[in-house]
C-alpha cells in the first residue's frame, strides 16, 4: 500500500508457498508505466494495471492466497483493446527481442542478491576462474559485438588495442552521458539493471588489464547515479569489486563521475578531458584513447549498452548471440521511440528489424491515424528518412549506405502535419547551442546555417539562401573536428534531399 500510495511504484508479488506470506519486490519500469502503478503476481504472471490502494487487500486475498485472477484489474492491450493476463501476452512484448532487457521490469533492480539469483556475476566468475584475458577478447571479437554508442566500431578490436598498449596503468570508462533529446536507453539500463553494466565493465577491465574505472553518467540522471552507486557498493561488499577480486589477484576499482550537461561530452575525447577535470572539449585522433586516454594512459571506453551485452555473451555463448541480428550487426539494439505514436518508450529489437515493425507492430502506429512524413533516426544529428525507407532493415551498414546512422538509438517519428524545414531548424538549434566552440566550421557554421533556416521559416529566404545553406552544411560536415560538427548538418542535408519541395515552398511563401 505504501509503495503504491507514496511512491507510485511498480511491484511484483511472489507467492512462496501456503505457509509463507510471499515476497514483495520493487521492480521499476517495465515499459508500461502509463498504466501504473503495476502489480504482477508470481508464479501466476497476472499483471494488474492502475492498481489503487483499495485494490491491495483484494490482490492479497484473492490472487496471492487463492490464485484467482481479478479480471477488472488486468491490463488492457492497446492493440487489441482486450484485457491480457500477463505482460508477455501484450503485442508490445511479443514483438520485441529481449536480450539485455530480458529481466527489466521483473527483477528487483537495486538488489545484488536478486541479480545473482538470476545468474548475475556467473560470467565474471567464469572469466576469472577459467579464461585468459586474450580468450575473453577473442570471444567478444567472435560475437561481432559493435559499439552501441553510435559509431558501431567492433568492440573486440577496441579491447584488443587497449590490451596491446603497453602500460602498467590502464583505465576502463563507461560512457553514460546520454545527451540526445528523447533517448533513455542508458538511463533505463543503469536504473533497472545496474549490475549488468557493472559486470560488463569488470570483465572488460580484466580483459584489457585495467585497474581503475570511471562511469561517466550525466548529472540529470540522479536515480541512475544512485542505483549504480548502490551496485558498486554492494559489489565491493561481496568482494566482486576492489582489491584482489574473489582472491584471484585481479584488482579493479570504479567510481562515478557526474557529467555537467554538455552534449559534446558524449564524444569520447571530450568525456575523458572532463574526467580529468578539464573543460570537455574534443581533441584530434589519433592517438586513440586505447593508446593514450586518461592522463595519457591507455583507456578503454565503451557505452553503457555495449557493456550490458558482455555478461550475456560470456554466459550464453557467441552462437546464441549471433542468432540475433544480421551477419554484420549481430545482437539487439535498444531504441527510444518518440513522436505521435500510440506507445512511446524504449524497445529492444534485433538488428535487421524494420522501422515499420518498430513503429506499427510494436508501438501501435500513429495516434489519430495520421500518416508518417519522416522518421529521424540516430539522435539530433541523425538523418530524416522518408516513408520509402520504412521497410529497410535497420543495421549499421545499411543505414550508412544511405547517409544515415543508428547513432545511440533515438527514433523520432514525424507526422504528415510537420514542416520539415522547422524540423531541421529545431535540431540545428540544439547542435548549435551544444557546439563546444573549439573549431570554426562548427562554431560559426552552425550559427550561420541556423540564421538562414530562420529566414526560411519567416518567409524571408531567397534562392541564394538555399544555395548557401547547402554549401554551408556540406562544409561543416567536411571540416569540423569532431562527430558533433560532422553530423550536425545531417538534418539539413537529409531534409534538403528528401523534402526539397518544402524549402522551395518556403521560398514562394506557400508553406
Ligand atoms: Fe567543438 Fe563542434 Fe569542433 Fe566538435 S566540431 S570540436 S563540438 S566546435
Amino acid at each position: 500500500k505504501e509503495l503504491i500510495e507514496r511512491e507510485n511504484l511498480n511491484v511484483s508479488v511472489f507467492k512462496i508457498d501456503d505457509a509463507h506470506d510471499g515476497i514483495l519486490k520493487k521492480t521499476g519500469c517495465c515499459g508500461r508505466c502509463s498504466s501504473g502503478p503495476l502489480v504482477s503476481v508470481q508464479p501466476y504472471g497476472y499483471f494488474y494495471a492502475h492498481v489503487g490502494v483499495d485494490d491491495v487487500e483484494k490482490i492479497v486475498e484473492r490472487t496471492l492466497k487463492k490464485g484467482e485472477v481479478i479480471e477488472e484489474l488486468l491490463m488492457i492491450d492497446f492493440e487489441t483493446n482486450q484485457r491480457v493476463k500477463s505482460l508477455e501476452d501484450t503485442q508490445l512484448y511479443k514483438r520485441q527481442n529481449f536480450y539485455i532487457m530480458e529481466d527489466i521490469g521483473k527483477s528487483e533492480c537495486d538488489s545484488i542478491e536478486d541479480y545473482m539469483g538470476r545468474g548475475g556475476y556467473s560470467s565474471l566468475l567464469k572469466v576469472l576462474s577459467s579464461m585468459k584475458p586474450e580468450e575473453v577478447i577473442e570471444t567478444i571479437k567472435a560475437s561481432g559485438l559493435r559499439g552501441r554508442g553510435g559509431g558501431g566500431f567492433p568492440t573486440g578490436l577496441k579491447w584488443e588495442a587497449a590490451r596491446k598498449s603497453k602500460s602498467d596503468i590502464k583505465f576502463v570508462v563507461c560512457n553514460g552521458d546520454e545527451g540526445d533529446p528523447g533517448a533513455f536507453m542508458n538511463r533505463t539500463l543503469l536504473e533497472r539493471d545496474p549490475h549488468l553494466v557493472l559486470e560488463g565493465m569488470i570483465i572488460a577491465a580484466y580483459a584489457v588489464g585495467a585497474q581503475k574505472g570511471y562511469a561517466y553518467v550525466r548529472a540529470e540522471y540522479p536515480i541512475a547515479i544512485q542505483m549504480f552507486q548502490k551496485a558498486i557498493d554492494d559489489a565491493k561488499r561481496l568482494g566482486l569489486l576492489g582489491e584482489n577480486i574473489l582472491n584471484t589477484g585481479f584488482s579493479f576499482d570504479l567510481e562515478i563521475k557526474e557529467g555537467a550537461g554538455a552534449f559534446v561530452c558524449g564524444e569520447e575525447t571530450a568525456l575523458l578531458a572532463s574526467i580529468e577535470g578539464k573543460r570537455g572539449m574534443p581533441r584530434p585522433r589519433p592517438p586513440f584513447p586505447a593508446q593514450s586516454g586518461l592522463w595519457g594512459y591507455p583507456t578503454l571506453i565503451n557505452n553503457v549498452e555495449t557493456y550490458a551485452n558482455v555478461p550475456r555473451i560470456i554466459r550464453d555463448g557467441v552462437e546464441k548471440y549471433r542468432r540475433l541480428g544480421t551477419a554484420n550487426s549481430p545482437g539487439t539494439k535498444m531504441f527510444s521511440v518518440t513522436g505521435p505514436v500510440k506507445m512511446t518508450g524504449i524497445v529492444e529489437v534485433q538488428f535487421g528489424t524494420t522501422l515499420r515493425q518498430i513503429i506499427y507492430d510494436i508501438c501501435g502506429g500513429l495516434a489519430n491515424n495520421e500518416k508518417i512524413k519522416a522518421v529521424q533516426i540516430g539522435g539530433p544529428s541523425g538523418a530524416c528518412l522518408p516513408p520509402q525507407y520504412l521497410d529497410m532493415p535497420l543495421d549499421y551498414d545499411t543505414l550508412r549506405s544511405i547517409d544515415a546512422m543508428v547513432g545511440s538509438g533515438g527514433i523520432v517519428v514525424i507526422s504528415e502535419k510537420t514542416c520539415m524545414v522547422e524540423v531541421a531548424r529545431f535540431f540545428l538549434d540544439f547542435t548549435k547551442r551544444e557546439s563546444c566552440g573549439k573549431c570554426v566550421p562548427c562554431r560559426e557554421g552552425t550559427a550561420q546555417a541556423y540564421r538562414i533556416l530562420e529566414k526560411f521559416v519567416n518567409a524571408k529566404a531567397n534562392e541564394e539562401d538555399l544555395k548557401n545553406l547547402e554549401f554551408l552544411a556540406k562544409l561543416i560536415k567536411t571540416a569540423s573536428l569532431c562527430g558533433l560538427g560532422k553530423t550536425a548538418p545531417n538534418p539539413i542535408l537529409s531534409t534538403m534531399r528528401w523534402f526539397r519541395s518544402e524549402y522551395e515552398a518556403h521560398l514562394r511563401g506557400v508553406c
